[in-house]
């Protein structure tokens, strides 16, 4: 059986939701997932659904009166667009920066990389300490730190089309981060926010996907998962050490 039984090019969100909701279906973005998981996958076979040409690439500052202002990232935004707008926080930019090597920036998308809430994902923990919400077509928009918890979402059975992630803009925020080497993908990081609203803390790789912490208590209740980069004390210790760096930087 062929792995890509057929490709679908949807131009209107009402479209691309209908067919998303098909059987063995499976949305592309910037394909960096998708295209290993397809061709691994060649015994189930599955349809793609393509989201380049509904419109969902633009990031705008959704700010209304006085209050904390809030930004829209289109779910087709790529990382190497947030990297490099000034109206995107600088945590979350830094976060871009340093996710993915340089070539897979310019592919993979917001809307992908929520949806795909990869253990060592910075962006995710940057979103996650701006009060990310995702947006879906058609159905209610829920805070990003839930969405990651749903249970149909982590075991791909979510069907839902992200159209956008909003997120505060206002704010501070620093990132600490431990990886073997200084340009690796960090075993565990901490991701920092300070702003009129309080302090938030997001970790990475320390549960299946980042998480959002107590910055009273980051690691209280923590089970660290455990593989060749590190055992889970280890990863708890560096959790610790790395919540501390953050909040001080953001102090
Ligand atoms: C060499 C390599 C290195 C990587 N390094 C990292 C890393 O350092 N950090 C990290 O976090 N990840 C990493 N990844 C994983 C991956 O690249 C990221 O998670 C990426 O951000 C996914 O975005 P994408 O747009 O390419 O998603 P895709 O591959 O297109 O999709 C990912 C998943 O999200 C779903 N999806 C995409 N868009 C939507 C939408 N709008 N609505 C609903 N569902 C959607 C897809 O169906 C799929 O299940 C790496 C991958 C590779 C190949």
């Amino acid at each position: 059986m062929p792995s890509v039984l057929a490709y679908h090019r949807p131009t209107s969100l009402d479209e691309a939701a209908t067919l998303l909701a098909g059987p063995r279906r499976r949305a592309l973005a910037g394909g960096t997932v998708v295209v290993a998981d397809v061709r691994k996958n060649r015994a189930e076979g599955v349809e793609v659904v393509d989201l380049q040409d509904l419109g969902l690439d633009t990031i705008e500052d959704t700010t209304q009166g006085a209050g904390q202002g809030r930004m829209r990232l289109g779910a087709m935004v790529r990382l190497a667009d947030v990297a490099t707008d000034a109206r995107c926080p600088s945590v979350l930019r830094e976060a871009a920066r340093r996710e993915l090597p340089s070539a897979l920036r310019n592919q993979a998308t917001i809307g992908g990389t929520a949806a795909q809430g990869d253990i060592t994902s910075l962006v995710v923990a940057a979103l996650l300490v701006h009060d990310a919400q995702v947006h879906f077509h058609g159905s209610a928009a829920v805070a990003l730190g839930e969405y990651l918890r749903d249970e149909h979402v982590r075991g791909g059975r979510d069907h839902r089309l992200i159209v956008a992630v909003t997120i505060e803009s206002g704010g501070s925020g620093a990132i600490a981060a431990t990886g073997r080497t200084p340009a690796d993908v960090p075993i565990v990081a901490a991701v920092a926010r300070s702003s009129a609203a309080g302090l938030r803390l997001a970790l990475t790789g320390v549960a299946s996907t980042p998480i959002e912490v107590d910055p009273s208590a980051p690691v209280v209740g923590l089970n660290p998962p455990a593989d060749f980069r590190g055992s889970a004390e280890f990863r708890a210790h560096l959790a610790a050490v790395l919540s501390a760096r953050a909040l001080l930087a953001v102090a």
